[in-house]
Order: C-alpha cells, then structure tokens, then sequence
C-alpha cells in the first residue's frame, strides 16, 4: 500500500516514526477521516476545515503546499482504489523534539501522514439496526476538537464490543451526547433531537448533512440537550458517521427503542442520503 508520509508518496512498509514524535509521546495531534464514494471525495471541503480548526486550536501550522484533497486523490490512484468506496485517513502531529510538555523553541515541521483503504457501506447494520450502550462521558471538555487522543473513546468502545454493541454512547449531567466516534439523534413525536454544538461534541460532517436533509424533507429538528430520562420516550434513535451513515439504533443497553425496529424517519433519512452520495 502507497501512503503519504512528510511529503512522500511511499509504501506504508517503508514509513518510519521517530520514537521522539509528539505524537507518539503525547498524542499531540490532529486527524481527520474522509469518505471516498467510487473515487470521488464526500464533503471534503467540511473534513478539511474541521482538520485546519483542529490545528488551530492545536496551534499546529500545516506547510503551505499540503493539499490533503489532491494529495488523498493521488493515494487512491496510486492504490487502485477510484472506482470503490474508500476512506482516506489524515493525521497530522506537531513533529519530533526532544521530550518536554511545552512546545519544542526550534520550528520544527509537523509530521504528515495520510492512507486510504477500502471500505465497504455498513449496509446489513443499516438494514438491520444495531444496539448500543450508555457509558458516562469521563472525555475533557473540548471534545469539538479532533484530537488524535481518543484513550476514552477507545475504551468505551471496547465496553461496547464487550456488551456486542455496536457504539458506546457518552452521557455528561444526564445528557446524551454523542458516540466513542459517531454522533447520536432521537425522534421524537416527529421531531429530530440532537444534542446542540458545543465544545461537547465533534460537530459531526453527517450530522450536518442529516440536518440539512431535514430541511429538504421538512421534518423538524430540535437542537437541543436529550436527557438520559427522556431516552426511553424516544420513537427512533440513530447513529450518524463518514463510516456509518446513518444508521438506526435498535437497542440501548437491555431495552429496545420503539418497537425494536428502524423507524420510519430513519428509513426517509437513509433514502435521501443514499441519493445524496450516488
Ligand atoms: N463524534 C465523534 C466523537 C467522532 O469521532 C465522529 C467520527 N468522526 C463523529 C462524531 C461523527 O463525525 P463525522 O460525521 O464527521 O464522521
């Protein structure tokens, strides 16, 4: 497999990580994940300005020349991967110094790496529905960023698999926010819910595209906080994600939701974002 890596097309084989990388020493860093439908990049413009935020926060300045959008479409030529589905992985580091928390007094230029792989639709768990469970939110409080320290989400995800969940979805004060790497919304009596954007969430690129879908199909949305109590009341629950679209929740913990099947917004909502995408 060819990557990119600090300015080089080269196969992943070849890739060496200095032991002295920030990234590897205190997950100082920032990624991305870009979905690719038969070679052609969905929302890249919305993935690429989450990254440039992310490192703004990070105060981590990418080269000028790196262009992510052309640099991804070369990865999936020179991987043969333009006429299936695919995802692009970015990460971005503040580069290798020696080990002290403040940032390195020499500039130094940050370490780049980006690789597609195939990546097929979820479409039976889209059919089907998949359970996930309640974990509390125990992340910092600037999960707007995306930050390549994920240690919470790995573990709360890992409590799912154990639980044969599907997501691990966090829930901070009594309200349900978002999943170890997905973001979440209800119906109820006809009516989108979803947690509003705060530094709380990942402002989720499907999110947006599910909200804008919305509009077009004039269903309703609520932007605002979901209660763990008012879960139960919930007529629908969903999952939103590059990788999962969108996909409905049949199970939380030990109870179904609704009638223990995708319901019917779900289903409008998955039609329009398969036109969406083809
Ligand atoms: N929240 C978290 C914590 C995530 O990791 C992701 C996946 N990037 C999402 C939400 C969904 O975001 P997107 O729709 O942009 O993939």
């Amino acid at each position: 497999m060819i990557v990119f890596f600090n300015q080089q097309f080269i196969p992943k084989a070849e890739v060496r990580i200095d032991p002295d990388d920030r990234g590897f020493l205190f997950d100082d860093g920032a990624y991305e994940v870009i979905r690719c439908y038969r070679g052609k990049l969905f929302k890249a413009d919305e993935h690429l300005a989450r990254l440039n935020r992310s490192l703004d926060f990070l105060r981590i300045d990418l080269p000028e020349d790196v262009n992510f959008r052309v640099i991804g479409n070369r990865l999936l030529e020179e991987n043969k991967l333009k006429d299936q589905d695919a995802n692009i992985y970015i990460q971005v580091t503040r580069g290798s110094a020696q080990r002290k928390h403040a940032f390195p007094d020499e500039n130094i230029p940050p370490t780049l790496y980006a690789s597609v792989s195939s990546f097929e639709r979820p479409v039976e768990k889209q059919k089907q529905g998949v359970k996930v469970v309640l974990v509390p939110d125990n992340r910092w409080t600037r999960c707007d960023i995306k930050s390549i320290s994920l240690l919470p989400n790995v573990l709360a995800n890992q409590r799912a698999k154990e639980e044969n969940a599907e997501e691990a979805i966090f829930v901070r004060d009594d309200v349900v926010l978002e999943g170890s790497h997905s973001s979440f919304c209800g119906v109820f009596n006809n009516c989108l819910a979803t947690a509003p954007k705060s530094n709380y969430i990942l402002p989720g690129i499907t999110r947006e595209v599910v909200l804008q879908l919305c509009g077009e199909l004039n269903i309703t949305v609520d932007e605002s906080p979901i209660s763990e109590k008012r879960l139960k009341e919930a007529d629908e629950l969903m999952l939103l994600s590059t990788s999962l679209e969108v996909t409905p929740i049949v199970q939380v913990d030990d109870w179904n939701v609704g009638n223990g099947e995708p319901g019917a917004i779900t289903r409008k909502l998955q039609l329009a974002f398969e036109k969406l995408i083809n």
